[in-house]
């Protein structure tokens, strides 16, 4: 079976790689802990290959990493990159959002997230994206998921990110887009999993 590291110290972030990646003959393995990748990229995929890139040719292995954010049209794209450090607390960061927003009418906004693969040498075999458009509610709806999914309207779903089941969020989110990309990339190959990519 290949083996991939996963540029993440985070258990959870693998658990929902896997769950992506089900029915490949992969295995997922965390980075080392002690390895520190500072995301200093000025786009999502300059971070996502990054990461990809410095674990990969510091383990001598095949690597994956994904970054991604939330971009607002009416905050010229912020949080952006800065999505995770916007607030210490994902309720901080939601009240955040919206009090920089205020009463503004243009609510548009899009959820992004690159995943890229990259090989032993550190380049980059595969890059895919993913983009989610939703809006921005006035305030929280929902209990499910995780960080500004509360505020994230999808129109098509009538549901925030928040009121969706996993399932549905799986299918249209834009983590869910960039690996349903990935995987007939991935599963093309027959016999050894990475030979096709291999330069
Ligand atoms: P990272 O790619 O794991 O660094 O995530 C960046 C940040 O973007 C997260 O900490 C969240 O604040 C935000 N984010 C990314 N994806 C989602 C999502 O699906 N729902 C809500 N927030 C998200």
């Amino acid at each position: 079976m290949a083996r991939l590291v996963v540029a993440t110290g985070n258990p959870g972030k693998l658990k929902e790689m896997q769950a992506y990646l089900t029915g490949l003959d992969l295995e997922l393995v965390l980075k080392p802990a002690e390895l520190d990748i500072e995301e200093t990229g000025e786009t999502f995929a300059e971070n996502a290959c990054l990461k990809a890139s410095q674990v990969a040719k510091a383990v001598g292995e095949w690597a994956i990493a994904d970054d991604s954010g939330l971009a607002v049209d009416a905050l010229n794209g912020a949080p952006g990159l800065y999505s995770a450090r916007y607030g210490n607390s994902d309720s901080d960061r939601i009240e955040r959002l919206l009090s920089e927003l205020g009463d503004t009418q243009n609510r548009r906004a899009q959820f992004v997230c690159v995943v890229a693969i990259a090989r032993p040498d550190g380049s980059i075999a595969l890059q895919t994206e993913g983009i989610c458009p939703g809006e921005i509610l006035h305030a929280p709806r929902g209990t499910g998921g995780f960080g500004y999914d509360p505020i994230f309207y999808v129109p098509e779903q009538q549901m925030t990110f928040a009121e969706m089941s996993p399932q549905t969020k799986h299918a249209i989110s834009h983590r869910g887009l960039a690996f349903q990309q990935l995987l007939p990339k991935l599963s093309q190959s027959g016999k050894d999993f990475f030979e096709q990519y291999e330069q």
